[in-house]
């Protein structure tokens, strides 16, 4: 294995037609950054902080979280990363927070977690928001907020960065050089409020982990539902276009964050709607580079277009055949 990253990790994701596609990794731990130069990606598109959170058994301080963002930051180097601020609560319970408030979830993914219990356990989120400024003093930030579901969770959020940033100022600490907003598109209902958001934001991540179980309505834990629905749907596929039209032509960029990013047919798939920015599994890092070089992204989008208003009786299917008699 070492050997195969090895290979792929110097190769420079550059479609056939001469697009470069940013093909980042997603991580969680101080340990996984040492992939980040093994595999060759572009950045984390996904920092996932709960981790931190999980792992402990009261609520990380202060100056622990600074320290893992900072020796997060520092390991990165130029490279950009995104961190998602805590998505706890509902299934991802701990056991510091008010006990019975989220386990009394009868639908956990759909309960109070992410930016829902965060907004209102202020506390927890400006904490979180002081150890990332101040560990990226002179440096660009970029915050993602996990399960916004209305512009309004997203600008509520974003206040409580702002106030921190206003306090920290006032202190006369170094500042972050920048700070980038974003959010995740993983509640449908976002979807169709996209372009009252998308003036006030620098990037949209779609976690299309949950976005499926949303769209679906079928549990993502539930193995009877694993490979019942297909991420090669045309109803994904549809509902993926339309984001990537919403967004096409305004000054944010548009990436991908769930783990269909990482799969090669649903990759190429990706690519042929509109996707230019991957954040998927490091051991995913290499082959997508590779598919990525071998694609003509006016032929993957013409074939897609076809088959979303068209589509076959099997998308993948389909598509398989097509990949294989073009060589991909
Ligand atoms: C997602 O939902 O697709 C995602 C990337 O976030 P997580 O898997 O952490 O819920
Ligand atoms: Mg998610």
């Amino acid at each position: 294995r070492q050997a195969i990253y090895a290979e792929l990790r110097d190769v420079e994701p550059f479609t056939r037609c001469g697009t470069r596609i940013q093909v980042m990794m997603n991580a969680g731990l101080r340990d996984d950054l040492s992939s980040l130069n093994l595999v060759g990606a572009d950045g984390i598109g996904l920092f996932r902080t709960e981790f931190q959170f999980l792992v402990s058994a009261t609520l990380p301080q202060r100056e622990k979280q600074f320290r893992l963002y900072r020796d997060v930051l520092d390991a990165a180097g130029e490279k950009p990363v995104i961190f998602r601020t805590v998505d706890i609560g509902g299934d991802k319970a701990v056991p510091y927070l008010r006990s019975g408030e989220a386990e009394n979830d009868e639908n956990p993914a759909m309960g109070w977690r992410a930016l829902r219990l965060a907004l209102e356990r202020e506390g927890l989120l400006k904490v979180q928001a002081r150890a990332l400024i101040e560990a990226a003093a002179g440096k660009a930030l970029y915050v993602m907020f996990p399960m916004v579901s209305e512009p309004w969770e997203f600008e509520a959020a974003k206040s409580v960065f702002e106030a921190q940033l206003k306090y920290i100022k006032a202190q006369k600490k170094v500042l972050p050089e920048s700070i980038n907003y974003g959010a995740m598109l993983e509640v449908p209902a976002l979807a169709e409020v996209l372009d009252l958001l998308i003036p006030k934001l620098s990037f949209l991540s779609v976690g299309t982990n949950d976005l499926t179980q949303f769209l679906f309505a079928a549990d993502r834990a539930n193995p009877k539902l694993a490979e019942r629905y297909d991420w090669l749907s045309p109803a994904i596929l549809r509902f993926l276009k339309r984001v990537a039209l919403a967004t096409d032509g305004a000054p944010v960029d548009l990436g991908i964050c769930g783990e269909m990013g990482g799969r090669r047919l649903e990759a190429l798939a990706l690519l042929g709607i509109g996707f230019r920015r991957f954040s998927i599994t490091p051991v995913s890092v290499g082959p997508i580079k590779e598919l990525v070089r071998k694609v003509d992204l006016a032929e993957i989008s013409g074939l897609m277009n076809g088959w979303l208003s068209q589509p076959p009786p099997d998308i993948r299917v389909a598509l398989q055949e097509w990949a294989e008699g073009n060589g991909i």
